[in-house]
């Protein structure tokens, strides 16, 4: 192997690239200031969420303020035990689950939060049911242990039961609530001690050698022997840790802490640089390809419009497969059959945007893009190949979109069509009309559109109500077939921003009986990018 090989072997082998998957208000975003605190990208943790500081400028945060809820994704990467890690944030409000599904597709592992006191929450079974999809390996945080929580064997049970994953706890809580110590730490037989109050800072850890150490007695009181007898039932009843189960995502290592009293949340982070795969070989059609090649090849995942109303854009985040991205170089843009130089790609290190010298297998670039770039894109160097699985999902509701003032008609279709490429609704013009008709999945997303409608593309629209339940994308080989389909059901047929052909149902029973009488027309449910 050459030197320059062995270089980005270890660059490569040196990241890990996760995403945090749980139910809203569990933690998540309290956990990526800590987890940021700890890669020393913020001073003071607290900035995540535009909780003051420049990040809370934008309109668009308005919104997630105003919700409460987090609909964007960001990307950010920071250093942690010697290793690269980046973190990509999912949104947590259940109406985004495709944009979660095409970001839990760009990552080798995930971390799931949950409130040890609920335990197992509706959100977090649809994201670890995606997991699943891949066999993402998963690591476990119990967070607010600082309050009243559930039976922690308990906890781990409703995990394996709902969940079905094993559970290897690594840390173990000593009390909860007000009476919330700290953990005994399973596999280093260390007891670390909680100090409250501390939670915008990195604590210095008070640490205590050995479950028998009576320094232990002294420091938690009844705690010590409670904890000793719990460790022998813990050790019983769940399952030791071990990596391979652990990769092929069937265990999973369970920590317990408080994000907000910023406790635990190192160790968590010390077992998934330890133990998270670096970045693995994923499929295309054509081969699987591994990570350390040395050509670059990427896919792009998510794109989004005007993140930041200082640059006007719309930003495709595209995760690295293989190689290496080097400022200046020529990519091949697979389905437009053609190379571009790319001088630009941005990376996000905690919520700022950087221009990048390099970027290796496991790292997310941001892509300016002009229209040219689609979810589901590959980029190599040359290679003709396309990464398998992003799909877009036929949506299940349906808006008539009226513009209150007519003359903007053009700027209301520049703004449908660009929100669609990010891929949480889609826009159908239908054939025998001057109508918009919007799809989405959930009916959050009509709402988010109006406003950005307004505030980005300075258009404001209202919505009706349109006979549409379902939509499926049609193809047919036999063009002469096709046009005839198309001619006699004109009324259902419209194009979608990409300029494919849809059949817009009234009804299910209206699409079986279109389905029965085109046999030779293929129905859609979901469309591959
Ligand atoms: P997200 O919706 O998952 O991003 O959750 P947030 O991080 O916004 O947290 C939801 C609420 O729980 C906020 O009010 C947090 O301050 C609070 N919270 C988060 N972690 C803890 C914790 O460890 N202990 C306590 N008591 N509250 C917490």
């Amino acid at each position: 192997m050459s030197k320059t090989d062995s270089k980005l072997v270890s660059q490569i082998e040196n990241r890990r690239t996760f995403a945090i998957i749980s139910h809203p208000d569990a933690g998540k975003t309290t956990i990526t200031e800590k987890v940021l605190l700890f890669g020393n990208q913020i001073q003071e943790a607290g900035v995540v969420k535009g909780r003051g500081g420049k990040h809370a400028t934008s309109d668009w945060m308005e919104l997630e303020k105003q919700r409460g809820i987090s609909v964007t994704t960001s990307v950010m990467q920071f250093p942690y035990g010697g290793r690269t890690v980046n973190l990509l944030d999912t949104p947590g409000h259940e109406d985004f689950s495709e944009d979660t599904y095409r970001t839990l597709t760009a990552v080798d592992s995930a971390l799931m939060v949950i409130d040890a006191a609920k335990g197992v929450e509706a959100r977090t079974i649809k994201l670890m049911e995606v997991c699943r999809l891949r066999d993402t390996p998963i690591i476990t945080f119990m967070n607010k242990m600082d309050r009243d929580i559930r039976d922690p064997i308990e906890l781990l049970d409703e995990v394996e039961d709902v969940l079905k994953i094993n559970c290897s706890p690594v840390t173990w809580p000593i009390g909860m609530g007000k009476q919330f110590k700290g953990v005994y730490h399973i596999l280093e037989d260390k007891t670390y001690l909680y100090q409250s109050g501390q939670g915008h800072k990195i604590q210095e850890e008070r640490i205590i050698e050995g479950l028998d150490n009576p320094e232990l007695d002294e420091a938690v009181g009844y705690l010590a022997n409670d904890l000793r007898e719990e460790l022998e039932l813990v050790q019983g009843a769940s399952h030791e840790f071990d990596l391979q189960e652990f990769l092929e995502g069937k265990l999973t290592p369970v920590f317990f802490g408080t994000a907000l009293g910023n406790f635990g949340v190192n160790h968590m982070l010390d077992g998934l640089v330890k133990w998270a795969p670096s970045p693995l070989a994923r499929e295309a059609d054509e081969r699987m390809v591994e990570a350390t090649e040395p050509t670059f090849s990427a896919f792009v995942f998510k794109i989004q419009a005007n993140m930041d109303p200082q640059h006007r854009d719309r930003i495709a985040f595209a995760r690295i497969c293989s190689g290496k991205y080097t400022k200046g170089m020529k990519m091949r843009h697979v389905r437009l059959n053609r190379d571009m130089t790319v001088s630009n790609a941005l990376t996000f290190l905690a919520g700022d945007r950087e221009h990048l010298e390099e970027a290796y297998a496991g790292d997310i670039i941001g892509l300016h893009n002009h229209g040219t770039i689609q979810i589901g894109d590959t980029f190599t160097e040359g290679e003709v190949m396309k990464f398998k699985g992003i799909p877009n999902f036929a949506p299940e509701l349906f808006r008539r979109v009226r513009l209150r003032d007519p003359l903007k008609n053009k700027a209301l279709i520049k703004g449908l069509v660009q929100l669609s490429e990010e891929g949480a609704t889609q826009v159908f013009r239908p054939q025998n009309s001057n109508d918009l008709v919007l799809g989405a999945v959930g009916v959050l997303q009509f709402d988010v559109v109006a406003h950005r409608l307004k505030n980005e593309y300075k258009v404001e629209c209202i919505y009706e109500q349109v006979n549409v339940s379902t939509a499926r994308w049609v193809e047919c080989d036999d063009e002469k077939k096709f046009e005839e389909f198309k001619r006699k059901n004109a009324d259902n047929l419209a194009l979608d921003g990409g300029d494919n052909w849809t059949y817009l149902a009234p009804t299910m029973v209206n699409l079986n009986l279109a389905i029965e009488r085109w046999p030779d027309v293929r129905f859609f449910e979901t469309r591959e990018h």
